[in-house]
C-alpha cells in the first residue's frame, strides 16, 4: 500500500504515462524523429515512447476487425477473436459509422 501512495505523489496534475517495468510515472524525455513524445522512467531508467493516439492494435488487426465490424458481427465476439478490448471495438464502429447494436 505504501507503494501506491508513492505513485500517486508522483503522478500530479498531468497524466503521464507509467512505466511498464515498475509502474512509475515516466518524465518527459524529448521526441522520436516522428514527433512522438518519448517519456523515460526516473526509478530505472527505461526509455519508451507512445504514439500521439496511444494506438496499440496493429494495423492488421485492426483491418481484420474493421472487416468483422463491417459485417456486423457482435463487439464481444470481434473482441474476443481480434484480442482487442470491447471499448476499442465500439470506437471502431463509431469511426466506421457502423450504429451500436
Ligand atoms: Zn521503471
Amino acid at each position: 500500500m505504501a507503494r501506491r501512495e508513492e505513485k500517486a505523489a508522483w503522478v500530479g496534475n498531468e497524466a503521464r504515462p507509467e512505466c511498464r517495468f515498475c509502474q512509475t510515472a515516466g518524465v518527459k524525455n524529448g521526441s522520436t524523429r516522428h514527433g512522438r513524445q518519448c517519456w523515460r522512467c526516473p526509478a530505472c531508467g527505461r526509455q519508451w515512447s507512445l504514439g500521439p493516439d496511444r494506438r496499440q492494435v496493429h494495423p492488421q488487426v485492426a483491418r481484420i476487425a474493421e472487416r468483422m465490424i463491417r459485417r456486423g458481427m457482435d463487439a464481444k465476439l470481434t473482441a474476443e477473436l481480434c484480442g482487442v478490448s470491447r471499448s476499442w471495438v465500439y470506437q471502431q464502429r463509431e469511426r466506421i459509422g457502423v450504429a451500436r447494436a
